[in-house]
């Protein structure tokens, strides 16, 4: 057996970062940006109001006090996306909505809260002085033309597309998301709705494999179930690696007969077959195809999920450019004890993560066969026990979080 950190290392080192390509801005949601992007232009491109009401000379107003107030003369009207063509001159003000342009001679605005008037009133009491500057959104006070806006490597969350819009930047040049094709292998699976004949069962990897990675982030596609058949399953690889960017095959990995996709990938791509010290999902395969990196995850249901989890991402997100490769893992409070023999493996039981007075609270499902998958969807984490006995109740244990904590 080999530890985690050595398998994962192995796919981690065989995989790498896609080409950048410029995407639309709202498919770059969750890629990585490949440069620094520099600002083009100013945010705000002009001062403008950040509020609706008057803008002054706040000179004028500076006795201004509900009990004496301040007569100016309305001289325009500025909505958002007007032209500030009249000036403020002294003893003047222009009626003026939020994020219209401050019209020359204006220093300051006063919000209309503070005023006595109306729309077309030809003057405007001001109850209040302005001090110099208030409510007027400067020029570039967001964003300096030539500003670094966005750093190389960052991964781009929801402002982060707002802010490349708001400087014109229309397709940042990112990572593409990898497009992860999803096979699964076994005579015994059934994919459509036919009764089950006997020795039957139906296939659930597929949706479970690319629900799972969706959820990761992962464009990942369902390309079928194949037979146990050396030829079908070398087709159907060879197919699905011209076609995508990675490939993730559940079943045929193990000691069985007829595990014959460690069998094909040894024959087609440079195979490395593992025996990974974890439980679940000991047995891992791992090939590059035609360039494309295979990963040849175990048939359990929960063991391919925490086969993909474990050793899939930290290549899916390697090969989006990412540098942070792996599901984050936090200290979380066992609930009941998480116990386990020990086998000279790492344990990872499917756990319920909550939180609980400001912590997370792990409690295990209630079932913990590989094959236990209607217990296992009540998961969002993976906890993570060293060989040895568990840990006690209201111990501290590491959570692989899949999801986050409810
Ligand atoms: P294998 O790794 O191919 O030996 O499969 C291990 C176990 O997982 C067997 O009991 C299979 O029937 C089951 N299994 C394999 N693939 C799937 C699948 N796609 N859906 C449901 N069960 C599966
Ligand atoms: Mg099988």
């Amino acid at each position: 057996m080999i530890s985690l950190a050595e398998a994962r290392r192995h796919v981690v080192t065989r995989c790498s970062p896609r080409v950048p390509v410029p995407v639309a801005l709202v498919d770059a949601l969750g890629c990585v940006v490949a440069g620094a992007v520099l600002a083009p232009e100013a945010v705000p491109p002009f001062a403008n109001s950040a509020m609706d009401g008057y803008a002054v000379r706040a000179a004028d107003v500076s006795t201004a006090a509900p009990a004496a107030p301040v007569a100016l003369e309305v001289v325009a009207t500025l909505a958002a996306g007007a032209e500030a063509t009249t000036a403020v001159g002294a003893g003047q003000a222009i009626r003026i909505m939020t994020g219209a342009p401050v019209p020359s001679g204006a220093d300051a605005v006063v919000m209309v809260e503070s005023t006595r008037g109306g729309p077309d009133a030809t003057t405007v009491e001001i109850l209040e002085a302005v001090a110099l500057g208030r409510h007027v959104r400067a020029a570039a006070s967001d964003i300096a033309p030539g500003q670094e806006v966005i750093a190389a490597g960052t991964l781009l969350g929801p402002a982060h597309l707002g802010v490349l819009a708001s400087v014109g930047v229309r397709r940042p040049v990112v990572v593409p998301r990898p497009r992860l094709g999803v096979l699964s292998t076994g005579d015994e699976l059934v994919d459509d709705d036919r009764p089950l004949r006997p020795g039957q069962i139906r296939e659930s990897n597929r949706p479970t494999l690319v629900g799972l990675a969706r959820s990761f982030g992962v464009d990942a596609v369902d390309l079928g179930t194949v037979p146990d058949d050396r030829d079908a399953i070398a087709e159907a690889l060879t197919a699905a690696a011209s076609s995508c960017d990675a490939v993730a095959t559940s079943g045929g990995v193990s000691m069985g007969d007829f595990d014959l996709v460690k069998v094909v990938l040894a024959e087609l791509a440079d195979m490395a077959w593992m025996q990974v010290a974890i439980r679940p999902a000991k047995p891992f395969a791992f090939g590059v195809l035609d360039a494309i990196p295979v990963f040849g995850l175990p048939g359990n249901p929960v063991s391919s999920m925490v086969s993909l989890a474990l050793l899939g991402v930290p290549g899916l997100r390697r090969l989006a450019g990412r540098a942070d490769l792996d599901l984050p893992r936090i200290a979380a409070v066992a609930g009941p004890g998480l116990t386990r023999r020990p086998d000279g493996r790492t344990a990872y039981l499917r756990v319920a993560c909550t939180w609980d007075r400001g912590r997370v609270r792990a409690d295990p499902v209630a079932a913990q066969g590989s094959h236990h998958l209607a217990a296992a969807a009540g998961a969002n984490g993976l906890a993570e026990l060293p060989d040895g006995p568990g840990v006690e109740a209201g111990g501290e244990v590491t959570v692989v979080l899949l999801a986050p904590p409810s």
